[in-house]
Order: structure tokens, then sequence, then C-alpha cells
């Protein structure tokens, strides 16, 4: 099976293994674990933060940021397929009390006009934006028009919160810092069980205060772990050694995309939109290839770090028999 339903499929490598059996350990709790310690302090670097905290989960990073970041009552708004609304079980109105409101656009990228024309939102509500953005087929934030949203989310007195779960992915293919889009938000987190190719992990970053505070939420959604060095070995092997490779992803997703006949600019990073047919996904399954659902109409194929050029190329024969795109 040539397994291209997400790049969270990814197993941990030998060195991967290698490094969390011998990591240092301490009580996290504690503030004790030097690993998880190292971790935090090279991700507020990367991430143009003072600070930044380990979470299990991107899912738990993004729902403590929300929570630190908003008031009760008032709003998380963010493009209509963004993770955070639609794949988070509500999280924002139960965690939070917050009003989830969804905008149309583009790209999953919303305008500075839509921000501004925003009804009920001022300070205690949230924006969120995605980098990549996922539902859109790991479409890649300009940095420019990126900070033009900032400036108007600010301008409104709001918070913004950037879910970054794949914002390496955007940086290598942009050839910028994670921090150059991280630095411009209030928050942003970063999830290291995809491309990355960690078993689990995330790291949430902020100021120092915002952080303090993101330890709270941190301990009252159970995420306060012990010795989370054996998770945060895994992810300083990960930016050690997966994040350069990443490029390789976005080759192969490219070279993908051509040999099924999408035009390869439509794989900004390392997903291959793929429109949908009915019974597509099935007939693709029957001959080996498993790929999954993007948003309406659009399936994905996306590369990790187990799919090799063999399996591309063995991948496009397989998915031109069945595939009327190409014809
Ligand atoms: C996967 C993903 C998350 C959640 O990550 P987990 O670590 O699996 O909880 C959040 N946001 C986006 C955009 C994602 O793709």
């Amino acid at each position: 099976m040539i397994d291209l339903r997400s790049d969270t499929m990814t197993k941990p490598t030998p060195g991967m293994l290698a490094a969390m059996a011998a990591a240092e350990v301490g009580d996290e709790q504690e503030r004790e674990d030097p690993t998880t310690n190292e971790l935090q302090r090279r991700m507020a670097e990367l991430l143009g933060h003072e600070a930044a905290l380990f979470f299990p989960t991107a899912t738990m990073a993004n729902q403590a940021a929300l929570r630190v970041l908003s008031r009760a009552g008032c709003k998380v708004v963010a493009e209509e397929g963004t993770h955070i609304l639609i794949w988070e079980w509500g999280g924002p109105a139960i965690h939070s009390g917050l009003v989830m409101q969804g905008l149309v656009a583009d790209a999953g990228r919303p305008t500075p006009s839509q921000i501004e024309g925003l009804d009920a939102f001022g300070p205690g509500s949230v924006v969120v934006l995605e980098n990549t953005h996922n539902s859109s087929g790991g479409r890649i934030w300009p940095l420019d028009e990126f900070g033009t949203v900032a400036d108007a989310v600010r301008s409104r007195g709001a918070a913004l919160h950037l879910d970054g779960a794949r914002l390496f992915n955007a940086a290598v293919a942009a050839g910028l810092e994670p921090a150059a889009w991280g630095g411009l938000a209030d928050t942003v987190a970063v999830c290291f069980s995809k491309g990355l190719g960690c078993p689990f992990g995330a790291v949430l970053a902020g100021s120092e205060e915002t952080i303090e505070r993101a330890w709270e939420a941190k301990f009252l959604f159970g995420g306060a772990l012990r010795q989370s060095g054996i998770a945060a070995a895994a992810m300083l092997y990960a930016l050690d050694h997966n994040v350069e490779r990443l490029a390789d992803d976005h080759i192969r997703a490219k070279r993908l995309a051509d040999g099924i006949g999408i035009d390869p600019a439509a794989a900004e990073t390392n997903f291959v939109p793929i429109p949908s047919e009915p019974g597509l996904t099935g007939r693709l399954l029957e001959r080996g290839v498993a790929v999954s659902d993007l948003r309406a109409g659009w399936l994905r194929a996306v590369t990790h770090l187990d799919i090799g050029d063999d399996e591309i190329e063995q991948a496009i024969e397989r998915m031109q028999e069945v595939l009327s795109v190409h014809a």
C-alpha cells in the first residue's frame, strides 16, 4: 500500500527512537525535564517569541492559546475550513466559551477588509490563521499578505493566533524562517507529528506572560506531563534531521501532480489536490494507493517521510490507470 492519506502516517525512524531512548529526563511539571526545556528554548527562538511550551498535541496547543487570548462570550474567527473550527470538536465553544465564526476566503486566507468588516468583534476575540492552510491544499500565506491581515486584527483590538501545524513546510517552501510569520502573531502553534515525523508533540510560543498563562490551560486540559523529555527528544531530533528534507516532500508532491496531469503549481507544499469523482478513492485503494478527503469536491495525496521516489513513480503509474483527469 502506498499511503498518501496524510503526513501523520509517518512512523518514528530508528534514529528518532534511539534519541528517545537516550533522552535525559525529569519531571516536566516541576520544569525539571532538561530535554523539554531545551526544546522550548529552541522553539521560542525559531518561532520569534520570548517563550514556548511543549504540548502533547497541536489540538491542545491551539485550545490553550484560545483560552489565554480570549474572553468567554467573544468570538473566534477563521476561514471556514480551518482546523480549529472543524476538526477540534467545538473546543473553542466548550473550553473557552467562544462564538465560532467561519469566513469564506480563497486559499484559506481571509482579507483585511473581511476582518475590518466583522460585527461584534474586538478585545477578547481572536482570529486564527492557518499556515500552511490544510483544507485548501497545504497553501502558503504570502508574508506581506499575512502582515496586512495581522494589522487589521490589531486595529480591531483582537488577538491573532497562528495555527502553524505545518509552518515548517511553509518556511522551507518559501525560503523564510518560521519566525517571519510566527513573530507577527500573539501565539503560534506547531505540530511535530505531521511532516516532522514524530509520534506526537507540539509547541506553543508567545510572550513570557502569555506562556505562563498557557501553563494553566495545559494543567487544566490534563496535558502537563512528567518525563516528557522522551517526546521532546524526538522533536529535537526532528528539528535537526527532518526540517530541511521537507523540500524533498515538496518536490515529490510536484512530481506526483505532474505525473497525474495536475498543474504542479497546485502543490505548493506536500499536498496534491485531486478533483474527486464518485468512487475514486475506492478504485485507487484497489490498486494499492490510499488518498483521503481534502474538502468538498476534492481529494488529497500527501507526501511524507515514508514516501520515496520509487513510491511516487509507482503511485503515478497506478493512479494514471484510474484518473480521468490524466486522459
Ligand atoms: C493536525 C493539525 C492540528 C492538530 O494536530 P495534533 O497534534 O494532531 O492535535 C492542528 N491544526 C492543523 C492545521 C493540523 O493540520
